[in-house]
């Protein structure tokens, strides 16, 4: 596997791809790997060519500095990972590297930088979206595999390819979960062994919201139904659960089973950050 830091290296790597009609699949992370991006690299492994994994700590796109400092770093056992999975090349550039001088342009997703994550964490897809732009032009991958976990940045990332005019696929990866249903993620482990028993009920408590609607009960009754359930959790306190388009993030007052449409929460274990999401219709 090879490890590439600089954006010239790549280049040459990339040119030769080119001569061969190769095609290329991209899947960016912030380390600190687990099954869940394992599935995305399986997926680019499959479908392309040649896979490149990024791992890149991206401090745009953090709203607290605290959080960016204690982002777990397993980067040896990272690159063991991905070597055992027969990933190609790893691009590992510095912050310098993405951002010689501090960047000035800060790209607006309109009401999708606003709902939810966007309203919560201010700035953080400018962030994203900008260190994914940053990202498609030097890899210039074929594909990009994103993770469905990360519902609001899938669609963020749909808009940014299609406004910006990316000539790629995307490709979106169903959530990978522990066995207890917890979806996957760097930050759960940093939940102490209390929390970690609290956080699956997270999950639980979408899946009967989603069987009470479906079921034909009013989308104000089950949602207050589910914040008083979890009320009831002193370590667990919602920020938001909202049921939205799952691309336009319109956020829906009332439940139609006629469109797509998903929930979406964010809450907090403890002082950890968690979000989640369920289809309810596809
Ligand atoms: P991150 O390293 O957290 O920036 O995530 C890198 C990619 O992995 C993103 O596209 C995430 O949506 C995806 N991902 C993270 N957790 C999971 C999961 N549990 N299942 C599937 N994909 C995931």
């Amino acid at each position: 596997m090879k490890r590439i830091y600089t954006e010239a290296e790549w280049k040459s790597l990339r040119f030769g791809l080119f001569q061969e009609n190769k095609s290329l699949g991209f899947v960016p992370t912030m380390g600190a790997l687990h099954q869940g991006h394992l599935d995305l690299v399986a997926e680019s492994l499959s479908q392309t060519d040649y896979t490149l994994v990024s791992i890149f700590v991206n401090p745009t796109q953090f709203n607290s500095h605290e959080d960016f400092q204690n982002y777990p770093n397993t980067l040896e056992a990272d690159l063991a990972l991905l070597d055992s999975k027969g990933v190609d090349a790893v691009f590992l550039p510095s912050t310098d590297t993405l951002y010689p001088k501090p960047p000035q342009l800060s790209i607006d997703f309109g009401h999708l930088s606003r709902v939810l994550e966007g309203k919560f964490r201010p700035g953080h897809f400018n962030g994203v979206g900008l260190v994914v732009a940053k990202l498609f032009h030097i890899i210039q991958p074929t594909v990009a595999f994103f993770g469905q976990k990360d519902l609001q940045q899938v669609a963020v990332i749909r808009r940014l390819v299609f406004d910006f005019s990316f000539d790629l696929d995307l490709v979106v990866v169903p959530t990978r979960r522990e066995i207890d249903g917890l979806a996957m993620s760097s930050r759960n482990l940093r939940l102490d062994p209390q929390e970690r028993t609290i956080a699956p009920l997270l999950y639980s408590g979408m899946q009967e919201v989603k069987q009470h609607l479906l079921s034909g009960m009013s989308w104000k009754e089950v949602k207050a139904n589910f914040l008083k359930q979890l009320a009831a959790q002193k370590q667990l306190s919602i920020e938001y659960l909202e049921l939205v388009h799952p691309e336009t993030f319109e956020i829906y007052e009332t439940f139609s089973p006629l469109g797509p449409c998903s929930i979406c929460l964010a809450a907090y274990v403890g002082k950890i950050r968690l979000i989640d999401n369920l289809p309810i219709i596809e």
